[in-house]
């Protein structure tokens, strides 16, 4: 069985993230999806909730798992037994990270293989980055976030401007 583990910080899962999920469930027979627990990010939602909303929006996938993961992925990987890793490439500007992230994680373990799976055309410029900026300014982000990820962006910045 082919395990393949895609690791992100999904803050929040966008089409783009979600059409590597489903063209990597159609290579693989079990992808998990790996959601970082990183400190040094500043996230706009919770782990709780980038977990949550993974899992809304990939439920009509079947063979895939949500996990959440603190530390090396290289150790993530190798506790789940799956040896592979998947990352999306969008625009050169991340080639060179991704290049150099897969070349750490093959010296850190040796049977991990990164494979990656070029972004769909329509994705190629989407970042959860450029989401929560339009979101944030109240932009529309229709038709490049599913309609749930739209509606949390909503109300978190509702609840932000309410506090503030
Ligand atoms: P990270 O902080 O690890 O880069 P992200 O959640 O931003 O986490 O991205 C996870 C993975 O998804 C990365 O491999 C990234 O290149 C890929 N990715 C992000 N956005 C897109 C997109 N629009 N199309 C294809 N792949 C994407």
């Amino acid at each position: 069985m082919r395990v393949a583990v895609y690791p992100g910080t999904f803050d929040p899962i966008t089409n783009g993230h979600l059409d590597i999920v489903e063209r990597a469930a159609g290579i693989f027979d079990r992808v998990i999806i790996a959601i970082a627990n990183e400190n040094y990010k500043k996230n706009l939602f919770t782990l709780e909730e980038r977990r949550d909303l993974v899992i809304k929006v990939c439920k009509h996938i079947p063979n895939i798992q949500v996990e959440v993961f603190q530390g090396l992925l290289a150790d993530f990987v190798q506790q789940k037994k799956a040896y592979i890793i998947i990352r999306g490439l969008r625009a050169v500007s991340d080639f060179e990270y991704e290049f150099q992230m897969s070349v750490m994680n093959k010296k850190l373990n040796k049977n991990i293989e990164t494979v990656f799976l070029t972004a769909a055309n329509e994705y190629t410029f989407l970042s959860s980055s450029i989401i929560k900026q339009v979101a944030s300014l109240g932009g529309s982000v229709n038709g490049l976030v599913p309609p749930v990820i739209e509606q949390a962006l909503k109300d978190k910045f509702a609840e932000r401007r309410k506090r503030s």
